[in-house]
């Protein structure tokens, strides 16, 4: 009988030996640090990923657990234009290879094409697939072309108020960073 990985707990080893693969389409209320990165609540979007374990042979003869792992979503973020969603697809399709411990990950970091992970019989796959998704979010998402304002009435300064209403999250953490309070410029 084949056996059952499960991504909250993965035996990497055994995944990796037995070239195992595991996916799934996953609701994006099940990520609540991706949802917190979202400009709406998207109870119908999910999180498509999939994960291949692969052994191969390391340096010294040793077997050394890989796995390869794409993950993709379309979510809504904060236009940094116009603040208003902008769809986004957020992907990310990487290689990792599992050491011993922490001080050799470290050691090997820089040296390595891949991303190195500490090996685990209970590894969290689906938190790591949380945060490949959070590091291929876009510093700046942007719509190509801005929807127009839907108020075509509204005058400028009805749209100037509310652009006002809502500051831009960059200025308000830089705000934050120097300890004083936005200044208008
Ligand atoms: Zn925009």
């Amino acid at each position: 009988m084949k056996r059952v990985f499960a991504p909250e707990r993965l035996d990497v080893v055994a995944f990796a030996a037995e070239a195992a693969s595991l996916s799934a389409d996953d609701p994006v209320p099940n990520y609540p640090r991706l949802v917190q990165e979202l400009a709406l609540p998207t109870p119908g979007a999910v999180v498509h990923w999939k994960a291949v374990g692969e052994q191969r042979t390391g340096a010294l003869g040793k077997a050394e657990p890989w796995m390869h792992l794409v993950a993709e979503a379309t979510v809504p973020l904060v236009c940094q234009r116009c603040l208003a969603p902008v769809d986004t697809l957020v992907a990310s399709d990487r290689w990792f290879r599992f050491v011993a411990d922490e001080a050799t990950a470290d050691a090997q970091d820089d040296e390595s094409g891949e991303d190195l992970l500490v090996v685990s019989r209970d590894f969290d796959l689906h938190a790591l697939v949380e945060d490949e998704l959070l590091m291929e979010i876009p510093v700046m998402p942007v719509h190509e072309v801005c929807p127009a304002p839907l108020q075509l009435s509204s005058s400028d300064e009805d749209f100037n108020a509310a652009e006002e209403a809502k500051p831009n999250p960059f200025a308000v953490l830089g705000a934050l960073r120097s300890g004083k309070p936005e200044e208008g410029k």
